[in-house]
């Protein structure tokens, strides 16, 4: 087995699996009917998925109609019903392209941090700026030509600063091998603070923006991990299946974030989050990764 002696972590198998799930992004119900928009439905999902095996969720808010919604109140809505509901942790999204300038993008969270009952556990930092267009073989051409996800440096530390002041863990999002730069570097300039949770976001569906969703697709960016940091990393894959990729990643050591947001897993029949999240901890139990519970991943990711 390939495992660098150097890095401050335990032997793959005898670390428990951290399951994150990601249940609607801003996905329609159009392929997959289960995909959670209101604040009850997003909560139920919660609590499903803690059963299943999730130790964090990580959801986008929406509208009523489905549409993306980034209003403060409902972020609170729903953090607020998650917490009723279960203990699982919780990672809120900053909007990706939806909203406007730095301070709108992290406004929910700095204001939900001042109360314990809305502060989620999480708040999702991408490390760089990629093209997040969708290329479409069958027709030789882009559906979009200037879809830049931007986040440039002093956004990333604009962000790490707010989060900090508003306590809640950045999930280092990481799309290709220059993100992973930059978060050494941040880790460098302490502008986060180890342990680092860092997830690998892998493409498919003709967003060429990220690695593929393949083995070699996270070799090649695990490969870059800093040896000398402690750092915990997870695996998502946009628009396509996550089970190769995730196998590969609960043999390295790592944990996996799947979820019907990023992809509807019609190969299943189209299951709900908890569906996926029980195969995903079947799977790791299978390869000797026992789920972390939520406590457990509090511990492994150094949140207080
Ligand atoms: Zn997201």
């Amino acid at each position: 087995m390939a495992f660098d002696e150097k890095r401050k972590v335990k032997p793959p198998m005898e670390k428990k699996l951290i399951i994150t799930c990601r249940v609607n992004e801003y996905k329609s119900r159009k392929e997959n009917p289960h995909v959670p928009f209101t604040p009850d439905e997003i909560a139920e999902t919660a609590a499903a998925c803690r059963q299943a095996g999730a130790s964090i969720i990580h959801f986008h808010a929406r509208n009523p109609d489905g549409s993306p919604g980034h209003a403060s109140e409902i972020y609170n809505e729903i953090v607020t019903k998650i917490h009723e509901a279960t203990d699982i942790l919780i990672d809120c999204t900053l909007g990706q392209i939806t909203v406007g300038d730095d301070k709108d993008r992290i406004d929910h969270i700095a204001k939900a941090g001042a109360d314990a009952r809305t502060r989620p556990d999480f708040a999702a930092l991408d490390a760089g700026s990629t093209n997040i267009d969708v290329y479409d073989p069958k027709t030789k051409s882009f559906q979009t030509g200037n879809k830049v996800y931007r986040n440039s440096i002093e956004t990333c530390l604009y962000l790490a600063a707010e989060m900090k002041k508003a306590g809640v863990k950045p999930h280092l999002s990481c799309w290709t091998v220059p993100f992973m730069r930059a978060i050494e570097a941040f880790l460098d300039m302490r502008a986060i603070e180890e342990p680092a949770y860092v997830q690998l976001v892998l493409t498919e569906g003709g967003i060429i923006g990220g690695h593929p969703g393949t083995i070699q697709g996270v070799e090649s960016l695990i490969g870059f991990l800093p040896p000398e940091r402690a750092i915990e990393w997870t695996v998502c894959c946009k628009e396509g299946n996550l089970f190769p990729a995730g196998a590969f990643a609960i043999e390295q050591g790592g944990h996996v974030a799947p979820g019907i947001g990023d992809y509807a897993y019609p190969e299943m029949g189209c299951p709900t989050n908890a569906e996926l999240v029980r195969r995903f901890a079947e799977m790791g139990l299978a390869m000797g990764r026992e789920t972390a519970t939520p406590e457990e991943t509090r511990a492994m990711l150094g949140i207080h």
